[in-house]
Order: C-alpha cells, then structure tokens, then sequence
C-alpha cells in the first residue's frame, strides 16, 4: 500500500507552490488508495505558531484535500534523540563546536581558493579532551557524516538521478541551541510511519541524496522519490514564498474557487491543457505522476481568475445557498438571484456588490434632465408588481407613452435603478427589486 505525507511547517500561511506538493501527494496516494498523512513540521519552536498548523488544516479542508493521519515533529524529539545516538555510536553523527561565524570564515577562504564551500570536518579531528574543553567554553551541534558513496536513486518525475556527495557538506541535523533540523527528524518519521513515496519540489533534490544515506546507515528501506519542478512567475521568476497574495488565505478570501486552484496546480507542468475539474476523482484518470515535465511550471494569474470565474458560474444553487443567505439574500429569493447573479461575477464576493443593487431605492432627481421622463416611467411601474415579466411590460408602455426607444428609452431606466449605465439583465434584476420593495423617492 501507498504510504505518503505532506509534511509543511508551519511558520507561515500555505502557500500556492507548497500547495502543489500537497496536492500531488494526496491524488498519488488516494488514486491507489493509499494512506495519506500530515506532517506538521514544527521542530522550530520559535517560528512555528499554533496559528498556522490550524490555518493549513483549514485550507487543506476547504480544497477537499482529507488526511488519514496527523502528527507533529515536537511530539517526537526523544526518537530522534535515540536514533542520532544510535548513528553516533555507528561513527555516521558527529559533534561540532564551530560557531556560525566561524563557518562563514572558512567558507569565504574556500570560495576566494575557488573551492566549492564543503565543511572540512575539522571537529572530527578533535580529541575527547579537546571536546570537552569546548563543552565547558560553548554550545555545540552535531552533523552526520556522508560516506563518499555516489547516491543514485530512480526518481518517479526525474527519471535516474545520481548525486556525488563529495560535493556536499555533512548536513546538521542538530543546531547549537538543541534544534533538530528537518533532514534528520524527516527520515525518522519516514521510517516509523512506513511513508512509501516522498514526493516534493526540486529544492528537496540534494537532501534526498543525504537523507538516501541516512536511511541507508540505519538499514531501513528507501522510500521512492518524486522531485516536481517549482512555479515560477511569468517572468520566469521563482515564486517567492513572501508574496503574501499566493498563500491560501488570500486567495481564499479574495474569493477563488478551491477547485479551480487545484484545476490550475494540477494542469501546470501536466501533459493535459489546463481544464477545470468538479473534483478530485474527475482528476484521477489524467493524474499522472511520471509525466510531469522536469521544466518549472509558469504560473499565470489570470487563467486561475478564470478558471474560478468559471467554476462560481457553474456551481448549483445548492452549493451557494449558504453563501448567498449570508449576505442577507432571504431564503425565498435565492433562486431568482443566483440566477440573475451567476452571469455577473468572476467570484462569490461580487454577489454582495450585485445584492446591494438589489436592495437599492430609486431617488429622482429634479434637476437630471431626465426627470420628467423618469417620474412618468416609474408611474407607470407601479401596477407591474405582479407581473412575470415586468422590465419587458414596462419598457413597452414607456415606449409607448414617450415615444423614445433604444439607448434613449433603456438607459435612463437603468441608471435610475441601478445607478449604473451597465450591468445585469434587467429583465432578472427587476422582479428582484419589485420583491425587495423598491421604492421610488420623487
Ligand atoms: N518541511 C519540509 C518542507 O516544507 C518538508 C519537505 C519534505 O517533504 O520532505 O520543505
């Protein structure tokens, strides 16, 4: 059985390229119908908030995306504390005692040698005295030691991937202030929850060639890998995590439509031309793990402006029921106003601007040059109440009794109503309005 897992930390909101990871993982996982866990990693006590684990449980909700299992890391630091000492005592983890000014010094010496900046294992050489001297003067760190074994790997997007760790630092896996840093807490959790396929950007690529060794040292089997490539922007750009407009949040309540930001991250990078999808199970059949391109994928905003436009407009009156009530629309007259509505809005937040129309009375004004005109017409409406079809009635007998006609006859009409020159089809917009019970001010 497939056994995979979303693992964000939760520092910061869900953004649209974590999403994608998201994303991958549950459709590989549920189209097999696999296990599908959440993995909150929080080992970064001082930048993880409460506040963002409930903010992406919540976004995962509202795109339908549903987890089997959940843990954090902080709940799991005395495993990991045995496993780093079970890798010490193997001679694969190693204490060090540089601080971060020092490394920044050697790195610089070895980039102004032309040497690529790989740690000299200099605490390595140290004895157990000199460690202990150390001990009592600062806080050390630990790292894991790589073997000078070339990783190779069959990556299910990449294809054969092979990785030369001479080239690599040993990785810290434990920080100076006592921090288990992800590329060891990972693979421990990996390994207890039987995790089967790791699929993640292409930034994870060198990790996995470390974290491939990590499980090797402690003879555990290696999951299978999938490295997706990254959004970039239109002008090539990598999607910055800081641009606050693509996290979940406020795309959310900018009032996207969940399905068509999961149509859109789906078709990115994907054999198929972007179309929109009802839900996750329409998508199974087109999912396709092993053809996604290896080129990063352009994100452009306004196919998913589009696409939401299209998925609000094709949503049944049942599904917006609860969103149109709460703008105030009573029960009675939601059906009237989805129908008049969906043809108006690119999201559901457009709908508050659309009921505001309807609820508007109408002031004329003796100074508009109109204002004769208008006062006859609305004379004339008063007796149309009733009727099913009142703009057609109305414009007709205003046609009659004014003689005007065309832009002459409609305009005013509408702007009257509506204060607006354009806009919904009046004949929807105006038994709305007779039912809210417009009033006419002179
Ligand atoms: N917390 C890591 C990240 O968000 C997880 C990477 C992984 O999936 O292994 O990048």
């Amino acid at each position: 059985m497939i056994i995979t897992r979303f693992a964000p930390s939760p520092t910061g909101f869900l953004h649209i390229g974590n999403l994608r990871t998201a994303i991958f993982n549950f459709l590989a996982t549920r189209k097999e119908g696999g296990k599908f866990i959440l993995r909150l990693d929080d080992t970064d006590s001082s930048r993880s908030k409460k506040e963002f684990v409930d903010q992406v449980k919540e976004d995962l909700n509202w795109l339908g995306i549903c987890w089997d299992q959940e843990f954090s890391q902080s709940d799991h630091i005395k495993r990991y504390d045995s496993i780093r000492k079970e890798l010490v005592e193997m001679g694969r983890v190693y204490e060090c005692f540089e601080t971060p000014a020092e490394l920044d010094l050697k790195k610089k010496k070895l980039l102004s040698m032309g040497k690529p900046p790989v740690y000299d294992r200099a605490s390595l050489l140290l004895s157990e005295k000199e460690k202990e001297k150390l001990r009592s003067e600062k806080p050390s760190y630990w790292r894991f030691k790589l073997n000078n074994e070339v990783v190779e790997w069959r990556d299910s997007i990449l294809g054969n991937q092979s990785i030369n760790p001479s080239s690599v630092s040993d990785p810290v896996i434990v920080k100076a202030d006592g921090q288990y840093l992800y590329t060891l807490a990972s693979v421990v959790d990996d390994i207890d929850y039987g995790v089967t396929d790791i699929i993640r950007g292409s930034d994870h690529v060198t990790n996995t060639a470390v974290q491939i060794q990590i499980f090797k040292a402690l003879s555990k089997p290696v999951p299978n890998f999938g490295h997706h490539s990254l959004l970039i922007d239109l002008d090539g750009k990598a999607l910055s995590k800081r641009d606050g407009s693509l996290n979940l949040k406020t795309l959310k309540n900018s009032g996207i439509e969940p399905m068509a930001i999961v149509s859109l991250l789906v078709s990115l990078g994907s054999a198929h031309s972007i179309e929109l999808y009802k839900n996750f199970k329409d998508i199974f059949d087109t999912f396709d793990l092993a053809s996604l391109s290896k080129a990063p994928a352009k994100l452009n905003i306004s196919s998913l402006n589009a696409l939401s436009q299209k998925a609000v407009q094709e949503l049944s009156i049942n599904e917006v029921e609860d969103y149109i009530s709460s703008i105030g629309v009573p029960k009675g007259l939601s059906r009237n106003f989805w129908d008049m509505a969906k043809e108006n809005i690119s999201t559901k937040n457009d709908m508050e601007e659309l009921w505001k129309i309807c609820k508007r009375d109408v002031e004329l004004d003796k100074a508009d040059p109109d204002y004769e005109f208008l006062q006859k017409a609305f004379s004339l409406l008063r007796d149309l109440h009733k009727e099913p079809e009142p703009w057609k009635l109305w414009t007709e007998k205003v046609k009659k009794v004014s003689q005007r006609k065309g832009k002459d006859l409609y305009l005013p009409l509408r702007y009257a109503l509506t204060g607006s020159t354009s806009g919904p089809d009046m004949n929807k917009l105006l038994p709305i309005m007779l039912l809210n019970n417009l009033q006419i001010i002179e």
